[in-house]
């Protein structure tokens, strides 16, 4: 699975310490093209498994070079706020 590095995104539920600590994120809203993190929970309560480093599940991006059959396969992925919302960072138009 392609892991996330970094996450500058800390008011998400599942962040701590710039981490994402999730199984894994969903990339692209149902209808929305952009690359934006699907997973992003705003909240006082804390979630994810502390020893995890997110990854990511499955992208709907399919504009993206990176995106092959819906997946991701770039060597690993950033993700951090872009517009005021949670963006995958390591985007890049095919
Ligand atoms: S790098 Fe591209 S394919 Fe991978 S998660 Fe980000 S937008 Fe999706």
């Amino acid at each position: 699975m392609v892991r996330i590095v970094s996450c500058d995104v800390t008011d998400c539920s599942y962040n701590k310490h710039n981490a994402c600590h999730t199984l894994a994120i969903t990339v692209g809203g149902p209808n929305d093209p952009c690359p934006s993190c699907d997973t992003y929970m705003h909240g006082n309560q804390k979630g994810g498994i502390p020893d995890i480093q997110g990854g990511i599940g499955a992208c709907k991006v399919e504009k993206c070079t990176y995106n092959q059959a819906l997946e991701c396969s770039a060597p690993s992925v950033k993700v951090g706020v872009h517009q005021s919302h949670p963006d995958c960072l390591t985007y890049k138009t095919r």
